[in-house]
């Protein structure tokens, strides 16, 4: 009994429970992945099991097709299932569409993963959901006081003092569906168009019952008509390949202070939790240890010094 300190383990696949034979969001094919949520870089192609939201598995099947996984067992959240002795439930992480928080119990010792998780409002997917847990397994990436996130709708407001037509690039998963969301409550005045790359995403939310605002599929003829309303949704390689439009405003909605160039041409808005936001959550899930990954835990580990044991688990993939 008691804590298992190799109850998750880093090896070259990614994150592994050696007590249920199971991966985290791994990295490489493996026989048995439970995967967080859909973006990229945790949901991987290829593997044999995967076990997820319903919501996860169909955007994997949306953008991976046959390569998707061979097999997709779905849960709700807080729906307790089991691999091998290790009982598993998935809580809603308030990051994506599906994103879930995953716990893990064996012989009575709660260990929560949060894959990625944030606790700011957002239409587009459920809100976080804490439950308590004994091990805290938490991504560090904005683990730092100073870094704080600023209120998101006073960020897409700043789209209203814009004039003329606006190219706006966001991440095709997750960002794009809130941000068209946020500039349908915020920006009256603006009309959103959706390039192409993000449609199929923009579509499965609204099949999957989320109201993700107004928008029209990208037309060249209509932002040519300089009604300078516009806003034009484009993923990050399309924004990127625009360097040197002309007569639009190029702007990145980036949640990565670091990244911005200058105050006006970026809108900071993320879909991680910041520093207040990490203690709030480790206030609310009351562990005894803390197993920190992505990002760097060490200013975690040096304010908690004397009250909660911080273990850093991996800087960084
Ligand atoms: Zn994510
Ligand atoms: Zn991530």
């Amino acid at each position: 009994m008691g804590i298992k300190t190799d109850f998750i383990i880093k090896n070259t696949q990614g994150l592994y429970c050696p007590y249920g034979d199971f991966y985290l969001d791994p990295q490489l094919p493996v026989h048995t992945a439970i995967i967080s949520h859909a973006h990229n870089d945790h949901a991987k192609p290829g593997h044999t099991q995967v076990f997820c939201t319903s919501p996860t598995a169909l955007i994997m099947q949306l953008r991976y097709k046959k390569n998707a996984a061979q097999y997709f067992t779905t849960y709700h959240y807080k729906q307790t299932f089991k691999i091998k002795e290790v009982n598993i439930t998935f809580f809603s992480a308030g990051h994506i569409l599906g994103s879930a928080m995953i716990l893990m119990e064996y012989e009575g010792i709660k260990y929560l993963f949060t894959g990625d998780y944030k606790l700011q409002a957002d239409a587009t997917c459920n809100p976080i959901e804490f439950t308590e847990t004994h091990v805290l397994i938490t991504e560090t990436t904005f683990a730092h006081p100073q870094v704080k996130h600023p209120n998101p709708a006073k960020e897409i407001e700043k789209l209203n003092n814009i004039q003329g037509n606006i190219m706006l690039g966001a991440y095709a998963l997750g960002k794009a569906q809130r941000i068209n969301k946020m500039i349908t409550d915020y920006c009256p005045n603006k009309k959103i168009l959706v390039h192409h790359g993000i449609l199929p995403l923009h579509t499965l939310y609204q099949k999957l019952g989320i109201d993700i605002g107004l928008y029209s599929p990208y037309n060249r003829k209509l932002i040519k008509q300089a009604s300078n309303q516009y806003i034009y949704l484009v993923p990050p390689l399309t924004f990127n390949s625009y360097q040197n439009a002309k007569n639009v405003t190029r702007i990145f909605a980036s949640g990565w202070k670091n990244l911005q160039v200058n105050e006006a041409n970026s809108l900071y808005i993320s879909d991680h939790v910041d520093w207040d936001d990490i203690l709030l959550t480790i206030d609310k899930v009351k562990p005894t240890l803390i197993w920190t990954i992505h990002g760097d835990g060490q200013k975690l580990q040096q304010h908690l010094e004397n009250k909660i044991e911080v273990k850093i688990l991996e800087n960084a993939y």
